[in-house]
């Protein structure tokens, strides 16, 4: 990360959102509700840790807006946590929710804690009290307030999470839907894991698909064969490097905190991450070059980057030297408002966050849906599409005298399961996302950016929401 920026994170979100208020019709006094914070929790609790000395916790969980209820968004356990950052991710995901038409409002967590410094039982004990504060001022709930994951958390973290509040909530019947991204054994949803990356890859699929914006970028429609550079080999990094590659795409460098790996003929994510649980780094990974510092990496020539770390990665100084045709926000705020318009100046595609790495909202949607019904998808159906299948190739093998081949049967039979569905479901939220963002930037040459676009969306549609409430003119 580089210098002291001019604007705090907040402060640049709300300065997109005003850049894009310009394109809409919308009253002063309902943009103002749209981007204010509704309600803010800030948090100190003691925790003792395993040495016997107790630690006081700062954490927040921000709920940007309740235009949709339950709020929603994850919970991040890092240092750099604070009352500005959880405030800017909230209102993010309010945005995000609107554009993939997720119904619900934006909320965000953090705990200003480094997880690399506590033992799995100091975590359990910081995540199960910061819950139960949750609990105890109704800031969690299946129709209140539902987190999830996000950086430096995970299934494990939302697996303590809905053990604390069901045991503070007892006979609630749908309280597995308090929180999402959990293990499947306790209510998670098969496809939530790899959503975000799966969203990432989709999203720019469709972009590289769309002949007029890759002619205007200099490169060929189409994923394959292009060269990406992904920061961040967490879930998100991870994920969106495994889909591009198995799409045919060369995932030429990958960075980490500890430094960047370069490799010609295309890194294996799986091999480089079993390399550094081995290791204990991404570096000397076999085949591959170090780069010097991690940031190196975000300057290498390349068609696609891909930022899936934290914010604010890419500001004014380093944006001149990034050599990417196409940028593809997988974290959250990895770029400031400057280095958006040196990129707009130079005609690099920025293919925003707010829309781009909303797999992980949507999948978790899902799987709030599938806890409020408490069944499994595919469980009513499968069974039925496999026999009625099976009944149809029958008839048509008859009747041709034919038969198909067994890969063919195997694919004609199979009935949906439920990480079909789900990705399907994903699929269809990314591709209808990105064409809705690209028509409202197609149709008004004054938009001067995709996120501008993205905005514009959002902003059209929460302010549809304001008024049919009744609230607003
Ligand atoms: N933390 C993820 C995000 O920033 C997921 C949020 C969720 O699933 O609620 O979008």
């Amino acid at each position: 990360m580089s210098s002291q920026q001019p604007y705090s994170f907040f402060q640049s979100v709300e300065r997109s959102f005003d850049k894009a208020a310009k394109f809409t019709k919308w009253d002063k006094g309902l943009l103002e509700q749209i981007k204010a914070c509704n309600s803010i929790y800030s948090m100190r609790f003691p925790v003792k840790m395993d040495n016997g000395e107790i630690e006081v916790i700062e954490a927040y969980r921000v709920q940007h807006s309740q235009h949709k209820t339950p709020c929603k968004g994850g919970i991040r356990f890092s240092l750099a946590v604070n009352e500005d950052e959880v405030m800017a991710l909230a209102s993010l995901m309010t945005y995000k929710c609107a554009i993939v038409n997720v119904p619900f409002g934006g909320a965000k967590g953090g705990i200003k804690i480094s997880p690399r410094s506590h033992s799995a039982y100091e975590l359990e004990k910081i995540t199960r009290r910061y819950t139960a504060e949750l609990v105890k001022k109704n800031f969690i709930g299946p129709g209140i307030d539902v987190p999830a994951p996000d950086y430096g958390t995970g299934e494990r973290e939302m697996a303590w999470i809905v053990d604390t509040y069901q045991s503070l909530r007892p006979g609630d019947i749908d309280s597995a839907g308090c929180v999402t991204g959990k293990p499947i054994t306790q209510g998670g949803v098969r496809g939530r894991k790899e959503a975000t990356g799966l969203g990432v890859f989709f999203g720019i699929r469709e972009v590289c698909n769309m002949p007029e914006i890759m002619t205007k970028l200099g490169m060929t429609t189409g994923v394959e064969g292009k060269r990406v550079v992904v920061q961040g080999l967490g879930n998100v990094g991870y994920h969106s490097a495994k889909f591009f590659r198995e799409h045919g795409a060369i995932v030429v460098s990958i960075a980490e905190y500890e430094g960047a790996v370069y490799k010609e003929d295309g890194i294996n994510e799986e091999e480089l991450f079993q390399h550094r649980k081995a290791t204990g780094s991404i570096l000397n990974f076999p085949g591959a070059t170090n780069l010097a510092k991690n940031t190196d990496a975000l300057e290498l020539e390349c068609d696609i980057l891909i930022p899936a770390a934290l914010e604010n990665v890419i500001d004014g100084n380093n944006a001149p030297r990034v050599k990417a045709k196409m940028i593809g926000e997988a974290a959250n705020g990895p770029l400031t408002p400057e280095a958006d318009e040196i990129f707009a100046e130079r005609g690099i595609l920025v293919v925003p966050d707010m829309y781009l790495n909303a797999g992980g909202v949507t999948v978790s949607y899902f799987e709030w849906l599938k806890n409020l019904s408490h069944v499994r998808y595919g469980r009513m159906e499968k069974r039925f599409t496999e026999n009625m299948n099976a009944h149809i190739l029958g008839q048509i093998e008859g009747l041709t005298g034919k038969t198909v081949s067994e890969k063919e049967r195997d694919f004609i039979m199979h009935g949906a399961e439920e990480v079909d569905l789900v990705h399907s479901g994903l699929e269809e939220t990314m591709i209808n996302a990105t064409r809705e963002i690209m028509e409202i930037w197609l149709s008004n040459p004054e938009i001067p950016d995709m996120r501008t676009a993205a905005y514009v969306s959002a902003i059209n549609k929460v302010a549809i929401s304001y008024t049919e409430l009744g609230i607003f003119p």
